[in-house]
């Protein structure tokens, strides 16, 4: 509800997807900033971006260590300017220098119990559009469970994990192998082209996945009117809907 207030004030898109990501990391029960799952060698390491539809300026950081909140140092890379995606070290020493504080291992595990059941649960993302009409996207995740070190997904990846243009958003889970090779996150926005609707492009984009890759995963899209669509061919994939006058949460699936 926080994103939602922020457009309900007339804020912005990337505002909004960044607040609802930064929400949704700190809540040890998705697989992203606490609570992510660890590589092959017990570490925690974290993918993010978030992209902006109206100026299409994007950031990203990628297998990054002792981050709390790997979204809000992609935002902060979206506002320099200079590079789109830092990576590891890199990332973590120049969050330094912003005066973001990176955090203990420790305090990003939680029990092992909880662990397994969020190797099952997967990925944040959020989609949003503001009141100009403009769309933002924003997906972070700690990846596959028993990666290798410095694996990094389709999350951080523009146009594959991430994507945002004048006319759509999307933020995709799943096998990030897969979604790489079709490019899914903007194989669902350029199918927003024409007539066809969020929904109908999400459903595209799962069918493209399944097809080509006969792998797992779904998407969340938004189109500049505010129109949502969802699809996956995972078991599950809950998602949250907030908008119309009231701004009530329609939960749809
Ligand atoms: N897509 C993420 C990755 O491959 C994982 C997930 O969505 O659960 O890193």
């Amino acid at each position: 509800m926080a994103a939602w207030d922020i457009l309900r004030r007339g804020g912005t898109a990337l505002d909004a997807v960044e607040a609802a990501v930064v929400i949704l990391e700190d809540n040890p029960s998705f697989n992203a900033g606490t609570g992510a799952v660890l590589n092959a060698e017990g570490h925690v390491e974290l993918d993010a971006a978030i992209m902006d539809g109206g100026s299409m300026r994007a950031g990203a950081v990628a297998a990054v260590r002792h981050i709390r909140n790997p979204v809000a140092l992609a935002r902060r890379i979206l506002e320099d300017g200079r590079h789109l995606l830092l990576v590891g070290d890199g990332a973590v020493r120049y969050a330094r220098k912003l005066g973001i504080r990176s955090c203990s291992e420790a305090s990003l595990v939680v029990t092992q119990q909880l662990r397994r059941w969020q190797a099952a649960v997967g990925t944040v993302g959020a989609v949003a559009a503001d009141v100009r009409g403009v769309v933002a996207a924003a997906t972070s995740t700690g990846g596959t469970f028993g990666k290798l070190p410095g694996r990094v997904g389709d999350t951080p990846l523009i146009g594959c994990g991430t994507f945002a243009d004048a006319m759509g958003a999307a933020s995709c889970t799943g096998v990030g192998e897969a979604i790489i090779r079709v490019v899914m996150g903007k194989s669902a926005v350029d199918l927003l082209q024409g007539r066809t609707g969020p929904q109908s492009a999400a459903r595209q984009a799962i069918a493209l996945l399944q097809r080509v890759t006969q792998s797992q995963g779904g998407v969340i899209v938004v189109d500049r009117q505010g129109r949502f669509g969802r699809a996956h061919n995972t078991k599950s994939m809950p998602v949250c809907f907030v908008g119309g006058m009231r701004g009530r949460p329609i939960s749809v699936s």
